[in-house]
């Protein structure tokens, strides 16, 4: 059976250099007669920095975690899975151009894991793309530009794109979508998104949850069990 590396590829490729002094100086600031400056350059105190942080967090004040700004470069991911990306309005997006660049011979694409799994299923799926890439091919031969020749194309293709956001949409971003309610493949995008700022600050592993981990509690209408539910809990409350 071929092999195919269905799991996208996610580097973290820019972040500034000292995130956690830069968000506790944001805190400070907002609590302290000192400047700006002198709050940062005599911060050192990491547990200190971290208390008032997640205090100022937990109260809500989010403004203070938008200095952050970080970029990642994602390929491997399907048209399905930018398209659910995209949605996310606060974030920066330049993605691989279907419209300038033309699909050379098979077009790389995805296969859900759920027909992965099933060999008849997915030699079915394997050769539908094969049957799609060949009438690519013939619009394109015919001289259709691909902007047009694309409309063949499906949600399985494979894309490329460089995603930036602010620290407060990338929690944001986890919680929505580390949610099991989330589709299998941006999931396990945004995980490995997560993961990659993980490895470079593990602080922010508190923050970057699904949203029940944050709320204490699950608001999905369709719950997965991982938390209690909003409607059992006000029952439990009595409210
Ligand atoms: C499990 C799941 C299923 C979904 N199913 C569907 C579906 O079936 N159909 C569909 O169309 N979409 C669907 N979506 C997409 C969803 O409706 C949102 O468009 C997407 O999750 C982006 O969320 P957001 O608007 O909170 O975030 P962002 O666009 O990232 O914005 C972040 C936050 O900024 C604020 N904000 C941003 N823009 C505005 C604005 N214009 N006005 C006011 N406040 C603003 C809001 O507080 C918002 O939460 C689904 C999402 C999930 C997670």
């Amino acid at each position: 059976m071929e092999e195919r590396n269905n799991k996208p590829v996610v580097k973290l490729i820019s972040k500034p250099e000292n995130i956690l002094k830069t968000v506790y100086t944001a805190c400070r600031t907002c609590y302290s007669a000192d400047s700006p400056i002198n709050i940062n350059e005599s911060a050192n105190d990491e547990e200190k920095m971290l208390k008032l942080i997640r205090n100022v967090v937990a109260s809500g004040h989010h403004s203070t975690i938008e200095h952050i700004q970080l970029s990642f470069a994602i390929s491997n991911v399907s048209r399905a899975c930018t398209h659910q990306l995209v949605r996310h309005r606060l974030m920066s997006f330049s993605q691989k151009s279907q419209r300038y660049v033309k699909e050379k011979g098979q077009f790389d694409f995805l296969i859900p894991p759920t027909i992965d799994k099933n060999p008849e299923l997915r030699e079915k799926f394997i050769s539908f793309m094969s049957n799609i890439s060949d009438k690519y091919q013939e619009f394109i031969d015919a001289g259709i530009p691909a902007e047009d020749a694309r409309a063949v194309l499906p949600n399985a293709a494979s894309t490329s794109l460089v995603a930036s956001l602010n620290l407060r949409e990338l929690i944001h971003l986890a919680q929505l979508r580390l949610c099991t309610r989330a589709q299998y493949e941006i999931r396990t995008m945004v995980k490995a998104m997560c993961e990659e700022v993980v490895k470079v600050e593990p602080w922010l592993k508190d923050y970057l949850v699904p949203k029940c981990e944050f709320l204490g509690f699950c608001d999905e209408h369709k719950s997965c069990g991982r938390k209690i539910t909003k409607e059992e809990l006000f029952a439990k409350a009595n409210i």
